[in-house]
């Protein structure tokens, strides 16, 4: 054994994971998908969807813990789809398809483990948002902006911009869209326009070849960074 590793047991498999590492990178690495609705590898892990649960110790002794947040143990024992592990995982899709019944994902996550039906009383049929934070996470940790953040206490609590308006801070950049596990933040881009939290960004044609490169706020945003002039951005990367 390497001194940098660790050996421990998932599904009873001896396996060997990087010192430092979650459960969640070392059963995936060794072939084991664990699910899960707000892991992302450019993100800090915070174990909000709960999905990603797996059964730890040995019996009589055992417990769950959120895979993706703990860390790999020398001589730990891991399951991730026993009994205990597949009821939680069963609940929190039960819960979370009545706090948004319109996410399609999370439909077919639950009819994955035999879920049809939630037993809760559901929310909004139109909710998408399972509060992961993602987008949050992303915006702040990715695009390095923060123009949206967790408004309000349970059960208002959302995601939004702040004040509900649009948010100055706000660059157009998309990423938050595209992290969004359940399709929730609307979007649309149409002649020359993206408009993302009710704000509209002009997009930036290509010098070269005319495809829209991105919003011009997020080149600003870009320019200002790295304190090259904005026009230095005006090139797609296929052109450049
Ligand atoms: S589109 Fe706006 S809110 Fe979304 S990640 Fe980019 S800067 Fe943040």
């Amino acid at each position: 054994m390497k001194n940098d590793s660790v050996s421990l047991t998932i599904d009873g498999k001896p396996v060997q994971a990087p010192a430092g590492t979650t459960l969640l990178l070392a059963a995936k690495d060794n072939g084991i998908d664990i699910p899960t609705l707000c892991y992302h590898p450019e993100l800090k892990p915070e174990g909000h969807c709960r999905l990603c649960v797996v059964e730890i110790g040995a019996a009589p002794s055992t417990r769950l813990v959120n895979s993706c947040t703990y860390p790999v143990e020398p001589g730990l024992v891991v399951q991730t789809a026993s009994a205990k592990v597949l009821a939680s995982r069963r609940m929190v899709l039960e819960l979370l398809m009545a706090q948004a019944p319109a996410a399609e994902i999370i439909k077919q996550m639950a009819a994955d483990l035999g879920v049809i039906e939630t037993r809760f009383t559901k929310g909004d049929p139109a909710a998408r948002c399972i509060l992961c934070g993602q987008c949050v996470r992303t915006c702040r940790e990715v695009a390095g902006v923060s123009a949206i953040s967790m408004a309000f206490r349970t059960p208002k609590k959302r995601v939004a911009t702040p004040f509900k308006e649009e948010s100055e801070a706000c660059i157009g950049c998309g990423s938050c869209v595209f992290i969004c596990p359940t399709g929730t933040i609307a979007y649309t881009e149409k002649d020359g326009i993206r408009t993302v939290w009710g704000r509209k960004f002009e997009l930036q044609p290509c010098a070269k070849c005319g495809n829209y490169i991105g919003p011009k706020a997020q080149l600003e945003h870009w320019a200002k960074l790295t304190g090259d002039p904005v026009e230095s951005f005006y090139t797609c990367k296929d052109c450049r």
